[in-house]
């Protein structure tokens, strides 16, 4: 898999993620881990969701939460793969479909974070699985490292939701976007929640972040 995102172009990435989903969507209700780089690890339940985490020498990075049932097991899963603690949990938006299931990290004693414009949304508009977020932060670009590891949040400003987050691991070359990159397509059909041109401009400043050599590993609704 590795020497898949090293020889190849976005278009031959996008086409893997596809197929990715076909799995997936071919087989619901199954669980999936896989390691897509080095200690980073895909992780989805078979609904079309993708989270990723993190195993560093230091304890382990969760990014996108979805739901409680969700991230049960993806906790389940992370402990059968490290005893390393979990640090941190990272929402992507503020966006009830991917942002619930806060509660679960937060009894495994990791700390939920947000960007400060989901963060406000989230404490306003707390949904029955949603939990407020321990921390937030704010501008346009934040690193966490963790041992060796150091990922990348990057606010590109209004596109979809609130508070939308792209997570970079530089050193690993993955990218995790949620929303605003879909397999084979532009936007979803129905543009939940966009601000177009805002959009437009966020995937201009995405590609510029050398996306041409990097796994991007998309959050994908369903749509009918
Ligand atoms: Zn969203």
């Amino acid at each position: 898999m590795k020497n898949t995102f090293e020889k190849t172009g976005i278009s031959l990435l996008l086409a893997f993620l596809l197929a990715l989903c076909s799995v997936i969507a071919g087989n619901a209700q199954s669980k999936s881990v896989e390691e897509i780089a080095k200690g980073v690890y895909s992780f989805g339940t078979g609904h079309g969701y993708y989270s990723m985490f993190i195993v560093t020498t230091h304890g382990v990075i969760a990014i996108e939460s979805i739901n409680s049932e969700h991230s049960t097991a993806m906790v389940k899963a992370i402990k059968e793969i490290t005893d390393q603690p979990i640090k941190f949990l990272l929402h992507s938006h503020n966006h009830w479909d991917h942002a619930s299931g806060g509660k679960v990290w937060q009894a495994e004693g990791a700390k939920t974070i947000a960007h400060a414009e989901a963060y406000t949304w989230m404490k306003a508009n707390v949904g029955q699985d949603m939990a407020v977020p321990d921390k937030s932060w704010s501008g346009d670009r934040k690193d966490i490292v963790l041992g060796e590891t150091t990922l990348e949040m990057h606010y590109l400003g209004m596109n979809h939701g609130l508070g939308m987050t792209v997570f970079l691991l530089p050193k690993e070359r993955v990218a995790y976007i949620a929303d605003l990159i879909t397999p084979n397509r532009v936007l979803f059909s129905i543009v939940p929640d966009f601000n177009v041109r805002e959009t437009e401009r966020s995937i201009e400043e995405i590609i510029k972040l050398d996306l041409i050599r990097l796994f991007i590993h998309i959050t994908k609704r369903k749509m009918p």
